[in-house]
């Protein structure tokens, strides 16, 4: 670190941070899970107690220096990344679960709680918090809250932000907020606190978060269905649901990752056999007959498109196998192609067969484009893998390639992103879904939290 500029800033930090409170791991930190993309921070501070971020804000704010949260670093779209130098603000030293309350069913923690914690320590007492991102073993709910994000079992249960009843924190003029809490109904002036869910970290800085709970269902049943073609993969979900079955998850997988998976060494031994388009579907309920009955039904019912094979899986063990294929598709993508790009556009269910045909036909001999994702909620997690490409051949294909897709996905009526959030690698598409004045808006909303722009700058828009 060049200490030059920062000594006076350092100094009055030091006061008020101890050493340990402090990292000089600035590899680590220039980096997120986004592909391609390095930025450095100046300083980085990891707080041991929240009520310290109040004084870190006042000496950013009186040196001018920028302030970029960070949670566990799994994010897609660089929002964690400092692009502008600066303080990166790690949550990881803030993991504490404050309080489970089972009378109201709420969880109240800090933000740099792991997400799967979240759901094992409620599951201890037969609650459940739903949402589920492929990255839940990594991934931290402070960054969940601010991405807005989702899982396989959004279709039944929703994302992050329908869980999240309440935020503290501090605004950019070092003032402490609290919105909402363990009131289940809340309808008290404008919702900042649902402003804040999915404003990835551009706009106040979040230190607890209080949530929801449910009961935890009772039973599940896996069914893991392959497909001759994607057509009938797609409309798989629409067929079942006309006759009243409602899965927790629903999920697709193309062919081709299947056999990209295959060429891995992998732990999937379920994948052998498998040539066709999976469908993972998943019933809960209040009994194992509830579950069994809905599984069998829909065996019954996907007859009509001639599935290659349906199989039930049984054990938690072979669950947990198959769910950890499909979290894995991401990193053996990745592992397979020299290099990978991934988007998360999201359209309308209805659209999905024709987005994932025109998505297949952005391939190229050197380039494979393939998708896989939520066939629960429309959203497709497009890979683009650099298969044999010059790295400049790759550089412009990928530009042609992201801005083909980002178009499809508006022309078929849908959003830029599922839940990945726009973050650094999409603010140069916003335009494109969002009108002059609606950008516009947003900025005097981010003005409105942050006048300076210190916080978080160049994410979603410049
Ligand atoms: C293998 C893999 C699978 C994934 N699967 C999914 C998936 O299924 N669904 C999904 O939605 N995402 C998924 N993701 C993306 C990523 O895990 C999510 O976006 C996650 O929510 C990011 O959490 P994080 O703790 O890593 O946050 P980070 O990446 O560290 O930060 C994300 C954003 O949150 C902001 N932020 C973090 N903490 C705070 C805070 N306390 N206050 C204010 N702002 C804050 C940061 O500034 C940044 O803009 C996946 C990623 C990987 C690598």
């Amino acid at each position: 670190m060049n200490e030059q500029p920062y000594s006076p800033l350092l100094n009055e930090l030091r006061e008020a941070f101890s050493p340990d409170e402090f990292s000089f791991d600035f590899e680590k930190y220039s980096k997120d899970e986004t592909q391609e993309e390095t930025h450095k921070p100046s300083l980085i501070v990891i707080p041991k107690d929240s009520k310290k971020i109040k004084t870190l804000i006042r000496i950013a704010t009186k040196y001018n220096v920028v302030i970029t949260p960070r949670g566990a670093g799994t994010g897609t779209t660089g929002g964690a990344l400092p692009t502008h130098g600066g303080i990166c603000l790690s949550f990881e030293n803030l993991s504490k679960i404050i309080d489970l309350d089972p009378m109201n069913r709420t969880i109240v923690v800090e933000p740099g709680v792991i997400t799967k914690t979240i759901q094992t320590e409620s599951e201890k007492i037969n609650l459940f918090y739903p949402p589920d991102p492929a990255s839940l073993a990594i991934c931290s709910i402070g960054g969940n809250v601010a991405e807005n994000a989702g899982g396989p079992r959004a279709i039944k249960y929703g994302v992050t932000g329908d869980y999240v009843l309440g935020l503290k924190g501090y605004y950019m003029n070092g003032e402490s907020f609290s919105y909402g809490g363990k009131v289940v109904k809340d309808v008290s002036g404008y919702d900042l606190k649902k402003l804040l869910v999915g404003s990835e970290g551009t706009l106040a800085i979040i230190t607890e978060i209080t949530l929801r709970l449910i009961p935890k269902p009772i039973e599940n049943q896996l069914l893991v269905i392959e497909f001759k073609t994607l057509k009938t993969a797609l409309k798989s979900l629409a067929l079942i649901s006309k006759h009243g079955l409602r899965p927790c998850s629903a999920e697709f997988i193309d062919k081709q990752c299947i056999a990209i998976a295959k060429t891995l060494k992998t732990p999937f031994i379920g994948i052998k056999n498998i040539t066709g388009y999976l469908i993972y579907f998943d019933f809960d309920g209040d009994s194992k007959k509830n579950v069994s009955t809905q599984a069998i039904q829909c065996i019954d019912l996907i007859q009509q498109y001639n599935p290659l094979s349906s199989q039930l899986i049984n054990t938690p063990l072979e669950q947990e196998n198959w769910w950890s294929f499909r979290r894995s598709m991401s990193t053996l993508l990745k592992t397979y192609a020299k290099s990978k790009v991934s988007h998360d556009i999201v359209v309308p269910i209805s659209n999905l067969p024709s987005t994932m045909d025109a998505i297949q036909n952005l391939s190229t001999k050197k380039i494979t484009v393939l998708g896989y994702g939520h066939l629960g909620d429309g959203n497709i997690h497009v890979n683009v893998l650099n298969i044999n490409a010059n790295e400049s051949d790759w550089k412009i294909a990928i530009t042609n390639i992201s801005e083909k897709l980002f178009r499809l996905a508006l022309d078929q009526a849908g959003s830029l992103t599922g839940e990945h959030g726009i973050g650094l690698t999409k603010k140069r598409f916003l335009s494109w879904q969002f009108s002059e004045t609606d950008i516009s808006i947003m900025k005097q909303i981010k003005r409105a939290f942050d006048p300076k722009g210190l916080l978080n700058p160049g994410k979603i828009f410049d």
